[in-house]
Parts: C-alpha cells; sequence; structure tokens
C-alpha cells in the first residue's frame, strides 16, 4: 500500500486558499526570517505579512512570485489553483495594479493546469478602498479573476459597508471571516452571498448556520497551520475541523501563507490524517477542492 505521503501526492486536487504575498520567501538570512515570521497572533501575523509584502516592489517581483507558487503546486499535484493577489495592498503601496496583475497573470496562463486570481481588498479600508478592487476584478472578469475577496481584520469594519463593492465586482464573492471573531462574523457575509468562506471556523458555535452552509452548499475554506500559527484555535488538536465534517458543512483544506507558516498543501492533509481523517475522508477533501473551484463548480 502507497504511504500517505504518495497517496497524497498523486491525489488530485485544487489550492482554493492561497495568498500570493504569504507564499513569498524574501531574501534574506534564514536567522531574520525565523524572527520575523514567529508570529503567535492574529496582530503579530499581519506584521509579518505587512513585513514579507515589504519586498515586492515591482511588477516583475511579484511575476517572480508567481512563477514560484505555481511551480510548487505543480510539484505537489495540484491540478487546479485559484491564488488570491491582495490588491488591496497593492494600492495601498501606491504600484500600478494593472501592471502588477498583468505580471502574475503572465505566469498564470503560462501554468501546465489551471491557475486563476481572487483579488481582495483590506477590510480596515472600508467600502471605499474595496471600490476600486471591485471594479478591478469586474474589468479583468474575462481575464483570469475569478472572485473578489476581503482579507485584513474582521473585526474593524462592518459587513454592509462592502455591500457595494460586491454587486460591482460581479464575480464570485469570498470573504475571509469567522477565523478569529464569531458565527455573527460569516452570518454577515453569507447576507452579502459570500459563495464560500476563508476559515469560518467560528460556524462551528452555530448549528443554524452549519445547516445553513451545508443547505446552500457554502464550503469553508480551512487552513490548520496557518489557524494554529495565528492562535485562532488553541492546538492543532482543539481545532474543530472533525466537528464541521461530521457536521456536514462543506470543507476545502488550503495553506493560506505557505511560507509564513512554513506548510505546504500536502501538509494541511497530513495534518487532517493526524486529526484522524481516514484516506476515504482525504480524498473527499480533494474532491471538495476540484468541485468548489470557481471555474469548476457545476
Ligand atoms: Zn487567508
Amino acid at each position: 500500500m502507497a504511504t500517505v505521503l504518495d497517496f497524497l501526492k498523486t491525489l488530485p486536487k485544487a489550492e482554493l486558499h492561497v495568498h500570493l504575498e504569504g507564499s513569498f520567501t524574501p531574501d534574506v538570512p534564514d536567522a531574520e526570517l525565523a524572527a520575523k515570521w514567529d508570529c503567535c497572533d492574529f496582530s503579530s501575523f499581519l506584521e509579518s505579512f505587512k513585513w514579507t509584502v515589504s519586498f515586492l516592489k515591482k511588477p516583475e517581483d511579484y511575476g517572480r512570485a508567481a512563477k514560484q507558487l505555481i511551480s510548487s503546486l505543480r510539484r505537489q499535484g495540484v491540478t487546479y489553483a485559484e491564488i488570491t493577489l491582495s490588491a488591496g495592498v497593492v494600492r495601498w503601496k501606491k504600484l500600478d495594479l494593472e501592471e502588477v496583475y498583468a505580471a502574475v497573470n503572465h505566469e498564470s496562463r503560462r501554468a501546465t493546469f489551471p491557475v486563476y486570481w481572487i483579488v481582495d481588498c483590506i477590510r480596515q479600508h472600508g467600502g471605499g478602498g474595496a471600490m476600486p478592487v471591485a471594479k478591478f476584478a469586474a474589468r479583468h472578469a474575462n481575464n483570469g479573476i475569478v472572485g473578489f475577496g476581503i482579507g485584513g481584520d474582521e473585526t474593524s469594519t462592518p459587513a454592509e459597508e462592502f455591500r457595494g463593492a460586491v454587486a460591482a465586482a460581479g464575480v464570485p464573492f469570498v470573504p475571509h471571516a469567522g477565523e478569529v471573531s464569531n458565527a455573527e462574523n460569516i452570518w454577515e457575509m453569507v447576507r452579502l452571498g459570500a459563495r464560500r468562506i476563508g476559515h469560518g471556523i467560528r460556524a462551528v458555535h452555530d448549528p443554524a448556520l452549519c445547516a445553513y452552509l451545508k443547505e446552500h452548499d457554502i464550503p469553508l475554506e480551512i487552513s490548520l497551520t496557518s489557524n494554529v500559527r495565528t492562535g485562532a484555535v488553541p492546538s492543532l488538536q482543539a481545532h474543530p475541523l472533525r466537528q464541521l465534517f461530521d457536521a456536514g458543512v462543506p470543507i476545502v483544506l488550503g495553506t493560506d501563507d505557505p511560507a509564513i507558516f512554513g506548510t505546504t498543501l500536502i501538509d494541511e492533509y497530513l495534518l487532517a490524517a493526524e486529526l484522524g481523517f481516514s484516506r476515504a475522508e482525504l480524498e473527499q477533501l480533494a474532491e471538495n477542492s476540484l468541485r468548489y473551484g470557481f471555474q469548476r463548480a457545476k
């Protein structure tokens, strides 16, 4: 019988929750990386993310990061990917979003498997900051962008502020929610029409929400290592993955920020195995990942 690792490498699977910026390793000494990426709670993680992004200075840097991530995904047997580009951060850095997107889209078009983009805005920047990102998504809806997201501090701005941007984007809405706060945070995004939820693990405290996600076929994109490293859960063993899965909530595994958290998509499946997921259940998770891709959805 093949080892779990061999089984996972050959298992067709999609990566639907990975941030380009968090997959990139700056060219600095290992000791500096270890110190800068030693995050232990959500605010220190945001600092780690900002530090990493500071090395992406030009569109070519983004292009190189995309190329590296796509080849890493290919080596892991990923057959479909949607990568999140923090368009809100690109704009905040006063870089030209069109140029940055052209650089990364150039790399995804050359990939040997389908690779698409989700552009996300920063929740702290409110509805006003979200609108230009939403319009950008709408303009490139037939040019590789398949989703509009919201990242950052989920407690910072009321969800309703983003209603106009979600409508303007006109592509599937895939916000982060319920990662560190509560189930209501997820309900708010569901009311705005979210098609998938980034993290969403606080749903475990709300059986009615779990039933709703199941009934309406809205998956949670779960990143085990990320949730442990940001302190969203106290330990791997305390993670609600099993409870959510057993409640029938559709689940897709993702890495979130593989460089910062020191993980890979295969590692995430191995952690699910550590939590008692059988090979059949791991296969189910992989099937889900392919099924919920926006270009794969039936
Ligand atoms: Zn994320």
